[in-house]
């Protein structure tokens, strides 16, 4: 079985953001953080982009503002940094607390600063397969892997177990963009293994550990696992049976070190993206694509 690396692609993407970098020498693409509390999945995820964006040349601020925090004081954050033309693109971590108003913030996000897909305007673009569009991270991570690993998409049928805003949905949208026959299920899916194992392509994003064996993918089929979970061993596991797995699929991505490394990357690339059409600035030379063997 092939394992597919998170770090071969997030590579890749890297020099693309050096490139940037180099060429725009001077501008220093930033993101904004806007976090309420401190969860700890929050932070951990704060921790893991800042780390990956100083190795980028780029930038991430934290705007934190404490869990207890009035709409007031959390919009008037939202507006400083949805106006700073300093900023590029902004994070908000989700879920927010009941007393902020969601739906006030979405209203006047700045599409081209939503480098996650909030916005009613990037989620509507993903729908009508607009490349300009800002997928959420996640989704477009699972495209790039497809992508640099060569794995054939088109005609191919590919199944999502999981039907979140942030992975399931969008990535359905992304597949059939990429010619894919789709099928998405869910916690109230009937026969989830009999579909998935008939698929060349199986994507979990559940949240729940190790709950995918080997029943859920036919021999040699491709194993996408965005799933981040703890074990009963207490280590970070995906929500694949590993074990299983590699006895079965073809190809497949370990977690850690799958999904969650390019989606920090595909943040970086995104926020560079962000940065060049706020400043009209032209794109760098990505005809260097290759794909990995
Ligand atoms: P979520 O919002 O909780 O959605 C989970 C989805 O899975 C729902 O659609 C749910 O169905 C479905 N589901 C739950 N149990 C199921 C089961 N037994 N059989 C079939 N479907 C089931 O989660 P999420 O935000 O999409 O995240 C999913 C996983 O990906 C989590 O482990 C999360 O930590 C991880 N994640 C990873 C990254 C990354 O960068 N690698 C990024 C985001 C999330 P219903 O809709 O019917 O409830």
């Amino acid at each position: 079985m092939q394992e597919l690396k998170g770090k071969l692609i997030a590579d890749r993407i890297k020099e693309e953001c050096l490139d940037f970098v180099g060429k725009y020498n001077g501008i220093m693409p930033a993101l904004a953080i806007l976090r309420v509390g401190s969860r700890e999945a929050d932070l951990s995820y704060e921790r893991s982009i800042k780390n990956r964006f100083v190795n980028f040349g780029l930038e991430a601020k934290d705007y934190e503002l404490p869990e207890n925090c009035t709409n007031e004081e959390f919009q008037e954050v939202f507006d400083f940094i949805n106006n700073d033309p300093e900023i590029h693109g902004i994070l908000v971590m989700r879920p927010l607390p009941k007393q902020i108003n969601e739906e006030e913030m979405l209203k006047k996000m700045n599409p081209l600063k939503d480098i996650d897909c909030i916005t009613d305007a990037n989620v509507s673009g993903v729908m009508r397969g607009d490349k300009e569009a800002f997928a959420p991270c996640t989704a477009q991570a699972v495209i790039e892997i497809l992508k640099g690993y060569n794995i054939e998409m088109a005609g191919k049928k590919a199944c999502i177990i999981g039907r979140s805003m942030v992975v399931g949905k969008p990535l359905s949208m992304l597949l059939l963009n990429e010619n894919a026959t789709v099928t998405v299920c869910h916690s109230k899916s009937e026969n989830i293994k009999e579909v998935a194992s008939d698929a060349d392509i199986v994507i979990a994003a559940i949240g729940k550990a190790k709950k995918i064996s080997s029943g859920y993918i036919k021999e040699d089929a491709t194993l996408i696992d965005v799933g981040i979970n703890v074990d009963e061993h207490g280590n970070l596991c995906g929500d694949c049976d590993w074990d299983q797995i590699v006895l079965k699929a073809g190809a497949a991505t370990p977690v850690p070190g799958g999904v969650g490394t390019v989606t920090t990357a595909v943040l970086a690339k995104h926020l560079i993206d962000a940065a060049r059409r706020q400043m009209n600035l032209a794109p760098v030379d990505d005809s260097k694509d290759e794909y990995i063997e």
